[in-house]
């Protein structure tokens, strides 16, 4: 099977990093990857909003399936107009990615299929804002209901920050805020059957203790040691079946990848957010430990046989993912400075630490410089969450690139946290 991966980030790379992996993919494509998915795959430049370029692309290499990795393609279309030329593709329609594509229409599946998520209100106006932040009081939560690549949500106590932010989206969602922590959920699903992935968490803020801004991930790690080991089962018969069970009753069955953001509550399990998508970067830690090969489950998914699929394999341990991100990120961050001391990480630490790359491009001299906010995804994995930690660190620290920044507290609490576990049991 030959397969064209849309996208260029680490998400990508690490789609891309797995299906090479996959014995039956026996030709890799990726519009437009980056250095690092050029080392797996071979690279192609095309409009991705554009689905018939796409389609055309797909035609020219012979791909048996296309993977749509960001939700930009997916809510245009692309993945439309790819099936309609009779390519298998691994991604929802535009009609069913809404379910990321508008928090207003995700909202409304919910109800109607019963889903756990929090209460809120769809304002027109700045009195029905005013009417729904007073209605839930503070923190107040306010979500701008199109595409805003992970950084339309504002959480805050100040009531004012909270209504200058509504003022700037064209249609605005305030609900209640959900105390708990936060998990990632994805599963891959054909319209009717659902397989779900191990569960992830990845860590949205810029700085070290959940400070500063949003950004679009700055870490992963998977699995959860301190979860309910009966958590996805909950999840994939409380959300992810239903979800996909109402899309297809609609007649917009939602193939892909179903990705669900949770927040593990004192009152149970609450969706906070859909995506149509592999998530970014928990897709780098998740993916680093599946053993099932992933172009046939990609397949299944796009082919609709998905039913009877072979339960997922594992490997033991976990894995951690350490976002390098470019000066100033997630302001407008600074590009064009070499990234330096990949080779030493593959020499020192490969293959159990790896480096996916985001923002990333050869110069003139063909050397990899920084092309983006998000420059790199340190990936790592260990026999647990503090072996997979202190490599993914110990790979982080040979990256030279200057100006950069990391945190330096992913899957610092749960390592923590699963150390205390495995010493209180009774024969360890
Ligand atoms: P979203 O784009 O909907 O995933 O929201 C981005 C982030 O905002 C989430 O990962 C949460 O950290 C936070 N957030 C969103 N909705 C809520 C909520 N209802 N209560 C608390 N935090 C939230």
């Amino acid at each position: 099977m030959k397969v064209l991966v849309i996208g260029g980030g680490a998400r990508e790379h690490a789609l891309c990093r797995s299906l090479s992996l996959d014995p039956d993919v026996t030709a890799l494509h990726c519009a437009p990857g980056n250095a690092g998915i050029a080392e797996v795959a071979t690279l192609h430049q095309v409009d991705v909003l554009d689905g018939d370029a796409v389609a055309a692309l797909a035609a020219e290499v012979g791909a048996g399936l296309v993977v749509v990795g960001p939700e930009a393609p997916l809510v245009a279309g692309v993945a439309d107009t790819v099936r309609a030329h009779g390519v298998a593709v691994f991604g929802p329609s535009a009609e069913a990615a809404r379910l990321e594509g508008s928090k207003a229409f995700a909202k409304e599946v919910m109800a109607a299929a019963g889903v756990p998520t929090a209460r809120s209100y769809v304002c027109v106006d700045d009195a029905e804002v005013d009417a729904a932040l007073d209605a839930f009081g503070p923190p107040y939560v306010v979500k701008d209901d199109g595409l805003a690549a992970g950084k339309g949500v504002v959480v805050t106590d100040d009531v004012e920050a909270a209504r200058a932010h509504a003022r700037q989206c064209a249609s605005v969602v305030i609900e209640e805020f959900l105390d708990g922590p936060e998990v990632s959920l994805f599963a891959v699903t054909d319209g009717e059957h659902v397989v779900p992935l191990q569960p992830a968490q990845d860590f949205k803020r810029a700085h070290d203790g959940d400070e500063g801004p949003n950004t679009g991930g700055m870490g992963a790690y998977s699995p959860l040691p301190w979860a309910d080991p009966k958590l996805v089962d909950e999840i994939e018969q409380t959300v992810l079946q239903p979800t996909v069970d109402e899309l297809r009753r609609r007649g917009t069955p939602f193939s892909g990848l179903l990705y669900a953001g949770l927040a593990i509550t004192s009152r149970g399990v609450r969706v906070i957010e859909f995506n149509a998508r592999f998530g970014d970067p928990e897709t780098q830690a998740v993916l680093a430990r599946l053993r099932t090969p992933l172009g046939g489950l990609l397949h299944a998914s796009a082919t609709g046989t998905l039913a009877g699929f072979p339960p997922l394999r594992w490997h033991d341990g976990a894995a951690v993912t350490v976002v390098v991100a470019a000066h100033a990120y997630p302001g407008t961050p600074r590009t064009g400075d070499p990234v330096e001391g990949l080779d030493e990480v593959l020499a020192e630490d490969g293959p159990k630490a790896y480096v996916l790359h985001a923002g990333t491009r050869r110069d003139a001299d063909g050397r990899t410089v920084s092309a983006g906010g998000r420059v790199l995804s340190v990936t790592a994995t260990g026999a647990d969450l503090a072996k997979a930690r202190a490599r993914a660190y110990a790979a982080v620290a040979r990256v030279r690139l200057d100006g950069s920044h990391h945190r330096t507290d992913i899957a610092e609490w749960a390592a923590a946290d699963a150390a205390e576990r495995a010493a209180a049991e009774p024969d360890s």
